[in-house]
């Protein structure tokens, strides 16, 4: 047992408080990872959104295309049997058709150029989206990429702290450590140290024959929340005997 079990004992709270940061920290990263994975996928869908808009108005534009073709191919072939009739009725019937079809056709072309211009302003808007999104994606992928290695790193961490627990350990009476392990499951500070006479963490008055054991470096299981109690003073003072004794 270690000259100072009350340092070792402190240290080896210090050591479980710095774990559970570390715990805590990996925690928040990945979080905040998911968060960035679910941004990258919303992005993701927003392109996907937009191009399959700019292939919609392609389609109508193909569409049209191909309408306003057989428009043309129905008007010359009315045209070429026009040459072909010589009665009159004939004749005029033949021409109000090709009217039709030249109505027709202008007003298919003025659709034409409208989805045209759709097609045009969506195209260049995605030309700019595509930039943009490159830009977002990379900046995505570096962000999730840094808190991968960062997470990598406190998980390292993790491991050396938990390897020194043993040693820290080996330093305290075990009846220290087996009220401490019961404590610190329940609470995040399981040894507090009293002032002004009572439990620094939930205010218990502390009877004065405890107050007694406190002062000669007891470790006192506080009545009121189950935390282990110390007095600042007397383990300072011990510390200083101990040191001055080397
Ligand atoms: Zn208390």
């Amino acid at each position: 047992m270690s000259d100072h079990p009350f340092q070792a004992f402190i240290e080896l709270i210090s050591l479980d408080q710095d774990i559970r940061t570390v715990h805590r920290e990996i925690i928040q990263i990945q979080q905040s990872t998911e968060k960035h994975l679910a941004e990258k996928q919303e992005v993701v869908g927003r392109l996907d959104q937009f191009k399959q808009h700019v292939h919609e108005l392609r389609k109508m534009v193909d569409t049209q295309e191909l309408e306003m073709k057989e428009l043309d191919q129905q008007e010359k072939a009315q045209k070429d049997r026009l040459d072909s009739v010589s009665n009159a009725k004939e004749h005029q019937a033949l021409k109000k058709e090709i009217e039709r079809f030249k109505r027709a056709q202008h007003e298919g072309e003025v659709t034409l150029m409208s989805i045209w211009n759709k097609l045009e302003i969506a195209q260049k808007e995605l030309t700019e989206q595509q930039t943009a999104y490159n830009a977002k994606i990379e900046e995505l992928h570096k962000i999730i990429h840094d808190q991968q290695e960062k997470i990598t790193g406190l998980q390292q961490q993790l491991v050396e702290k938990k390897n020194e627990r043993p040693t820290k350990e080996s330093g305290i009476p075990q009846d220290w450590l087996d009220k401490y392990s019961h404590m610190r499951m329940q609470v995040e500070n399981p040894v507090v140290p009293v002032e002004r006479g009572g439990c620094s963490a939930c205010f218990y008055t502390i009877p004065d024959q405890e107050l007694l054991r406190l002062n000669r470096r007891a470790l006192v299981q506080c009545k009121g929340c189950f935390r282990l109690l110390y007095a600042r003073e007397a383990m300072q003072d011990k510390q200083v005997e101990d040191e001055s004794a080397k």
